[in-house]
């Protein structure tokens, strides 16, 4: 392990600077540089020792390959739900505020078209997905999911 003494140089990044540029050692504790003084600008910062710093985020983060799966995975539900809209042929429910709907059913709103249920709110209403948007509609009542 390296150790550091007063007024050593070192090559440190100056963030005045913006370079990595000779830095005098100005405060040492215990043999580790603490505070370093920038040669050409002349200000000082903070010491930090990059080779140490890289090992110990090295040991303390591994590499997580869910994180990227997750990122990956990442999609818009309303591009899901355009698909499965389009996709659909079964003949559509007309759109009344009793009607019972249930998850997936196609529905036709006289203003807005043909939709797809993709959530129930009990007691009584259902998110549907139609080509404008989701909208929150009154309908029947919500079968209670089984579980
Ligand atoms: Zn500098």
């Amino acid at each position: 392990m390296t150790t550091y003494k007063m007024m050593d140089e070192v090559v440190h990044y100056c963030t005045k600077c913006k370079l990595d540029l000779n830095h005098r050692i100005i405060l040492v504790d215990d043999g580790v540089a603490k505070r370093v003084l920038c040669l050409t600008c002349r200000t000082d910062r903070i010491f930090r020792d990059r080779s140490r710093v890289a090992k110990s985020q090295g040991e303390k983060r591994p590499r997580r390959s869910l994180t990227a799966k997750g990122v990956a995975k990442k999609s818009d539900p309303e591009v899901e739900w355009r698909e499965r809209l389009n996709e659909t042929h079964t003949p559509p429910k007309a759109y009344s505020m009793d009607v019972i709907l249930s998850l997936n059913d196609l529905v036709h709103h006289k203003l807005f078209g043909k939709g797809l249920v993709v959530g129930l709110i009990a007691p009584d209403k259902a998110q549907v997905f139609f080509p404008e948007g989701a909208k929150v509609l009154k309908c029947g009542p919500c079968p209670t999911p089984k579980k």
